[in-house]
């Protein structure tokens, strides 16, 4: 209750705008109809790390038939261009925090159809404390928010915590990538759960989830999907 009547008062003081093209918003969000139809979505796309397929006879990537990832099912909303990659950029690099509100939304509206079983919790990919300290937010944390709010799926921050600070993955060698990722996540010895959801912003090489999710299952989580709200065309 307290968070409608929270939204009713932000409307009416102030009316969405587009982000995009400065047009009326709709639907309450910071976005006209003309710039939502024009997102780049993802329509078919590997059952496991969610890259774009240009036939939907096969469900999986050469890559995760040839090895199968430890991640069960991934659900990509955008793909990562323009214009997600700059409502993400402003979100993450330039501290932008009212850029989740609408990010968010619109990945619960573009993943909802494709959820067919509901995790128990929903752990979006946690960051170094030196980052948050930067950044102020965990843009995943701001993102999961919606999409657990409309599935009534509650979000777990504690469970999976970030060990190393490790440098950005953009720039380095694959095998760099790897190395960097590796032992990156620390799994709360207690966890007892069958299914769960990681979230992240963007997925590019998959490396990071992957990392995690290989350490969820090793602590003996059964179930590991991953969603994302933009996926690159190629890892
Ligand atoms: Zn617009
Ligand atoms: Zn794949």
């Amino acid at each position: 209750m307290p968070y409608k009547w929270l939204n009713a008062v932000q409307t009416s003081l102030y009316p969405p705008i587009c982000l995009l093209c400065k047009a009326p918003g709709t639907d309450d969000l910071d976005i006209c109809t003309d710039c939502m139809e024009d997102l780049p979505r993802i329509t078919q796309a590997c059952r496991r790390c969610a890259i774009p397929l240009e036939s939907s006879r096969v469900e999986l990537c050469g890559a995760c038939q040839h090895e199968p990832p430890p991640v069960d099912n991934a659900l990509a909303a955008y793909l990562y261009t323009f214009p997600v990659d700059r409502l993400i950029t402003e979100l993450k690099f330039r501290g932008k925090l009212p850029y989740a509100r609408l990010l968010g939304r619109l990945m619960t509206e573009s993943l909802i159809d494709s959820i067919t079983e509901l995790p128990e919790y929903i752990i979006p990919v946690p960051l170094h404390p030196w980052r948050i300290a930067t950044r102020g937010f965990n843009q995943s944390l701001e993102l999961a928010r919606d999409i657990s709010r409309y599935l009534q799926v509650p979000i777990d921050i504690d469970s999976v915590r970030r060990t190393r600070h490790t440098p950005p993955q953009t720039g380095l060698p694959e095998q760099e990538r790897q190395k960097n990722v590796r032992r990156a996540f620390d799994i709360r010895p207690t966890l007892s759960l069958d299914h769960v959801v990681i979230v992240d912003d963007v997925l590019t090489t998959g490396n990071t989830v992957r990392e995690m999710a290989r350490m969820l299952k090793r602590s003996g989580v059964k179930r590991v999907d991953v969603w994302v709200l933009a996926r690159t065309a190629a890892s």
